[in-house]
């Protein structure tokens, strides 16, 4: 292609734009953000961001000049509004005319390959006042930030990754925390039943005040100052303010009037290809890939899958050989201790306990557990147990393949 349009400016756009470079492309490339931020790393948000630990210089993913350096133009602070798709038919490769996409600005660019890299935006509850805060961008943490500075008491819902580290955070800065959960246990969209059992002891031994199971009606006013929920038992629960962290919706509404499948972000192919679009790609948490393993398509929100499939986009664009093959990981930081997670639980029917004496009732640091298809190691899960994960690394990747 001569000119590449990356939308989004987080780390799956950054990366799609840095593979491209360092794979020898060199046309235009043109990064379209909304955030009016210089490309950001999102993980430290809930984690040294909240805590005060870091400050949002340290979380800088490239500065503006070394994009400059890189030959990238960059739109920042600016909505890519619309896509209206190039005639593939002839093939873009062979210069077609290409895409337009219209910015919120008015403008529009022009080029013959567009790699979508839209992430996604907080989901929020029905009737959620404004004052209650969600987690997914730097604005959103030092507005939270500067609330737990003030606060005595916090009501989180949902929880989830996000709900868990924001707990934390929150614990740590001596706030009452109350989590509030609708599943049996937490972290079950990610771990299943059993280790969100035990990640649920972390929440409790870390002083959090959970409850899970719980169906909540909706915001109700309070009787003072803060935020106030009702419980379908007819309770209320109420604190000084509230964080909502029930997950994420794909930004992909400016993608309508394309008519192609948006329920569940960007339905792609196994290195990135857009179904229903030519010289389209979609990567990181926009994108739904299909594994050609096991036959489903999936999203996976992790961030280092954002930058693998990057790599995977980017040489899928210029033509070049795929880099070697990768194991979704994932890692979360609570109550003190790093959650690791290999490979993808969902595809498994048993779990086992490894190592360690959490399943057991012991402690949870240092338990390892092993998500099972039949004698296959489908997932390995650690808590506070780094080296014991690595290990398993290999045969999780073995799985992954046959
Ligand atoms: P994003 O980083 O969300 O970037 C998308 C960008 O696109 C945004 O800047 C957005 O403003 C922009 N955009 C959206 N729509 C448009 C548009 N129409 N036009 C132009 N720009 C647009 N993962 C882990 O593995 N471990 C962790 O511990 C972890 N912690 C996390 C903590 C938090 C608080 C959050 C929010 C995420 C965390 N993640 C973690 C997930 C990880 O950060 C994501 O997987 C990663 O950021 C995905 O990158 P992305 O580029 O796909 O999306």
């Amino acid at each position: 292609p001569e000119h590449v349009m990356v939308v989004g400016a987080g780390l799956a756009g950054l990366r799609t734009v840095e593979q491209l470079r360092s794979a020898g492309f060199q046309g235009r490339i043109s990064l379209v953000g909304a955030e009016p931020h210089a490309p950001y790393d999102r993980p430290p948000l809930s984690k040294q961001i909240l805590t005060g630990d870091w400050e949002p210089e340290r979380i800088v993913l490239a500065q503006l000049d070394t994009l400059e350096d890189l030959g990238v133009r960059v739109h920042l602070g600016m909505e890519a509004v619309a896509l209206r798709p190039g005639d593939g038919g002839s093939g873009w490769d062979r210069g077609a005319p290409g895409h337009e996409l219209e910015l919120s600005d008015g403008a529009t660019l022009h080029g013959d390959a567009v790699v979508i890299a839209t992430g996604l935006a907080a989901r929020t509850l029905p009737g959620q006042p404004a004052h209650v805060y969600t987690l997914r961008t730097l604005d959103d943490a030092l507005a939270l930030r500067d609330t737990l500075t003030r606060i005595e008491s916090l009501l989180v819902v949902g929880g989830g990754f996000i709900g868990a580290e924001v707990a934390t955070a929150a614990v740590q800065r001596g706030i009452a925390v109350t989590v509030l959960e609708g599943l049996p246990v937490v972290l079950a969209r990610a771990l299943g039943p059993d280790v969100g059992a035990l990640a649920g002891r972390l929440f409790t031994e870390g002083g959090v005040d959970l409850h899970t199971g719980v169906a909540l009606t909706g915001f109700t006013e309070p009787a003072g100052p803060g935020v106030a929920v009702e419980l379908a038992d007819g309770t209320t629960r109420s604190a000084d303010a509230a964080v909502v962290g029930i997950g994420g919706v794909p930004r992909v509404d400016w993608l309508a009037d394309t008519g192609i499948d948006l329920s569940n972000g960007l339905a792609c192919g196994p290195t990135g290809r857009i179904h229903g679009l030519d010289a389209a790609w979609a990567v990181g948490d926009v994108a739904a890939w299909d594994d050609p393993v096991h036959g489903e398509r999936y999203r996976d929100e992790h961030w280092t899958s954002a930058s693998d499939q990057a790599a995977m986009a980017a040489r899928d664009i210029l033509g070049a050989a795929p880099p070697p093959a990768t194991v979704p990981y994932f890692w979360s930081d609570q109550f003190g201790l790093k959650i690791q997670l290999l490979g993808r639980p969902e595809l498994a029917d048993a779990v086992v306990q490894l190592h360690g004496t959490g399943f057991d009732g012991g402690p949870v640091r240092g338990t390892v557990a092993g998500y099972f298809d039949g004698d296959r190691l489908m997932a390995v899960v650690g808590f506070g147990a780094a080296r014991i994960v690595t290990r398993y690394r290999m045969q999780v990747a073995e799985a992954a393949v046959d």
